[in-house]
C-alpha cells in the first residue's frame, strides 16, 4: 500500500486540506511519498516568467519538506504515464490531492483516477483552491448563477466560519522510515530553466514572499482598498494573485484575514473601513464566481459563454495585433499596460480591462487571441479569471460588460492615471510630456511636438485606429447579437 500526496496548485505545507487528509490516512506502516509532476501540457500555456515563479515555489516547498526530514520528488512527464509507472510497481496506490476545476485538469485527473482505480487504489481530491465547492452556490431553482451580484449575495449568506477555517497540517505524524523513493522516473531539474528566466522575474515565488505580501497588504493597504485599487500607479492592491493561484497563499487565509479585519471595523464602528475591506472580499468572490462558471461551462475553454458571440465577425489583423502585443498602438494607457505585462509578467486590473477592451472593441480582434497572449505572459495566469476577464471585456461572458459600454482609452487614462505617472513609468519616450498631452499625445501640434521632443509617428506611434469610428463599428457589429 502506497499513499501519495500530489502537490499541484497548493504549494504550501500549512492549512492545506488535501495534505491534512493525506496525513490522517497515512498512519502506521503505510509507505508514502510527496510528488510534483512537471508537465508542460498540464498548463495550456506556460510563459517563461511563470516557470521562474513556479520554480521558486517548488524550491522553497522542497526545502521546507527537507527541513522536516522528507523529500519532494519532482518528476517530468505526463501525469497518467507517471502514475501508470508507479502502479506497475505498487498495485494499491492511494492518491491525495486538491481539486482543480480547469477542463484540461479535470481531463487529466479522470485519466489518473482510471489508472489508479484499475489497480485497486483510490483517488481522493478535496476543495482547497476555492472557498466554496465549485457548483455549490446555486440559485433558488438549483441552477448556476449567471450574474455576479446575486451569486455574491448568496455566497455571503451561506458563508460560515467553517468555510475558511484553518486545516492544520502536522507532518510529524508521518514516520520518516516509511517514505518511499521513486526509481525509473525522469527527475525534473528546474535549475536550468529557472536560471534562464530568473533575472526577468517581477514577483517572487514561494510562501515566504506570499506571506510578506499578505501581511503588508492587510496591515497597511486593506483599509484603503476600495479608494485606491483602481489607480495603476498607486500600490493599492494586494499583488497576491500569483500566490493565490499557486497556493503559496491559501484562499482561506485571505478570507480569514479579511473577515478578522471586518469584525474589528464592526467593533470599532468604522463604516468607511468596512466598505474598503468588503470591496476586497467582493473581488475574491469574483474569483469564486469565475470558478463556478468554469465548473458549469467547461466549453468556455473554446467558446463564448454567450453562444451568440461566436457568430461575431471578429478581425484577425496581424499587424494591429502585433502593435497591441508590443505596446505600440499610439494609445498610451494601452501601451503602458502591454509593456508592463511584457516586462513584469503582471498588469494592474484596471489596465487589464482597458487593454482587453481595446483589443476586442477598438480592434475588434477575437478575445481568444488576447486571452492566449495574456496566458503566455502572466505570472498569475489562472484559467477561470483570465477567461472570465476576457469574456467580460468582449461582452461575451457571464455578467459581461454590455456591448455598447466601450471604454474610451483617453478618458480612462485621464481618470485613473491623471498625471500620467503610470504611463511614464512604462513609456519613457513620453517622459517629457505634461499631463495635458500624456493621455493623447497625437493631439499635439507640430510646434508642441518639437517643444517636448516627441515626434508622433517617429518617437511614438500615431493611433492605429480612430476610437470614435472603431467604437461605432463595434456597436454596429455587436448589436446584431441578441442577449439571452
Ligand atoms: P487584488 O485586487 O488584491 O484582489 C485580490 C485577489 O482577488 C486577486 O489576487 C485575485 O485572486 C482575485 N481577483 C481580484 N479581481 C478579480 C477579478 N476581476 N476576477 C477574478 N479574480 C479576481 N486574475 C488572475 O488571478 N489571473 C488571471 O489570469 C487574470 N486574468 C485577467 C484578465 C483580464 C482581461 C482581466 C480584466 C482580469 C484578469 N484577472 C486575472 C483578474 C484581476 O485583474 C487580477 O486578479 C488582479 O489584477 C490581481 O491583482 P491583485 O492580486 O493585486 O488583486
Amino acid at each position: 500500500m502506497l499513499n501519495i500526496y500530489w502537490f499541484r496548485k497548493d504549494l504550501r505545507i500549512i492549512d492545506n486540506r488535501g495534505l491534512r487528509e493525506f496525513i490522517n490516512n497515512t498512519s502506521g506502516e503505510k509507505q508514502f511519498l510527496f510528488l510534483y509532476i512537471k508537465n508542460k501540457n498540464t498548463f495550456r500555456y506556460f510563459g517563461e516568467k511563470r516557470i521562474s515563479f513556479l520554480t521558486e515555489c517548488l524550491e522553497e516547498l522542497k526545502g521546507e519538506l527537507t527541513n522536516s526530514g522528507f523529500n519532494l520528488q519532482i518528476v517530468e512527464g505526463k501525469s497518467s504515464d507517471t502514475f501508470r509507472k508507479i502502479t506497475d510497481l505498487h498495485n494499491e496506490v492511494s492518491v491525495f490531492c486538491n481539486m482543480q476545476v480547469e477542463p484540461y485538469c479535470t481531463g487529466r485527473d479522470n485519466d489518473v483516477r482510471e489508472v489508479i482505480e484499475n489497480k485497486g487504489g483510490s483517488f481522493n481530491s478535496f476543495i482547497d483552491a476555492t472557498l466554496f465547492e465549485p457548483g455549490e452556490i446555486k440559485n433558488g431553482n438549483g441552477e448556476q448563477y449567471k450574474i455576479y451580484t446575486p451569486f455574491k449575495n448568496k455566497a455571503l449568506e451561506v458563508l460560515r466560519k467553517q468555510n475558511y477555517m484553518n486545516h492544520e497540517v502536522d507532518l510529524s505524524k508521518l514516520e520518516k522510515k516509511n517514505e518511499f523513493f521513486l526509481k525509473g522516473l525522469k527527475e525534473y531539474k528546474p535549475d536550468k530553466e529557472y536560471k534562464k528566466y530568473k533575472s526577468s522575474a517581477f514577483l517572487k515565488g514561494g510562501r515566504k514572499q506570499g506571506i510578506i505580501l499578505l501581511k503588508d497588504f492587510c496591515q497597511n493597504r486593506l483599509d484603503e482598498y476600495k479608494s485606491k485599487r483602481d489607480y495603476p500607479f498607486v500600490n493599492g492592491t494586494s499583488l497576491l494573485s500569483a500566490h493565490i493561484h499557486f497556493g503559496t497563499v491559501g484562499i482561506r487565509e485571505c478570507f480569514r484575514n479579511a473577515f478578522s479585519r471586518l469584525e474589528k471595523s464592526n467593533v470599532d464602528n468604522k463604516e468607511d473601513s468596512r466598505n474598503e475591506i468588503q470591496t476586497w472580499v467582493n473581488e475574491l468572490l469574483w474569483r469564486e464566481f469565475y470558478y463556478h462558471i468554469t465548473f458549469h461551462n467547461p466549453r468556455i475553454i473554446f467558446e463564448s459563454f454567450r453562444k451568440e458571440y461566436d457568430s461575431v465577425k471578429w478581425e484577425y489583423d496581424e499587424g494591429k495585433f502585433s502593435s497591441w502585443c508590443e505596446g505600440k498602438t499610439g494609445f498610451p494607457i494601452v501601451d503602458a499596460g502591454m509593456r508592463q505585462l511584457n516586462k513584469e509578467g503582471w498588469m494592474h486590473n484596471r489596465v487589464r480591462m482597458i487593454t482587453a477592451m481595446f483589443l476586442t472593441k477598438d480592434l475588434l480582434i477575437d478575445w481568444r487571441l488576447g486571452e492566449k497572449y495574456f496566458a503566455e505572459k502572466l505570472i498569475d495566469l489562472d484559467f477561470s479569471s483570465n477567461n472570465g476577464g476576457w469574456q467580460w471585456s468582449a461582452s461575451a461572458g457571464a455578467d459581461a460588460q454590455p456591448y455598447f459600454r466601450i471604454f474610451n482609452p483617453g478618458m480612462q487614462s485621464r481618470k485613473f492615471d491623471k498625471d500620467g505617472n503610470y504611463i511614464k513609468k512604462y513609456l519613457p519616450e513620453l517622459k517629457s510630456l505634461p499631463a495635458e498631452f500624456i493621455h493623447e499625445p497625437n493631439l499635439m501640434s507640430m510646434m508642441e511636438q518639437k517643444m517636448y521632443s516627441v515626434e508622433i509617428g517617429k518617437d511614438y506611434p500615431a493611433p492605429i485606429v480612430d476610437h470614435k469610428t472603431a467604437r461605432a463599428e463595434a456597436i454596429r457589429r455587436l448589436s446584431k447579437m441578441k442577449y439571452e
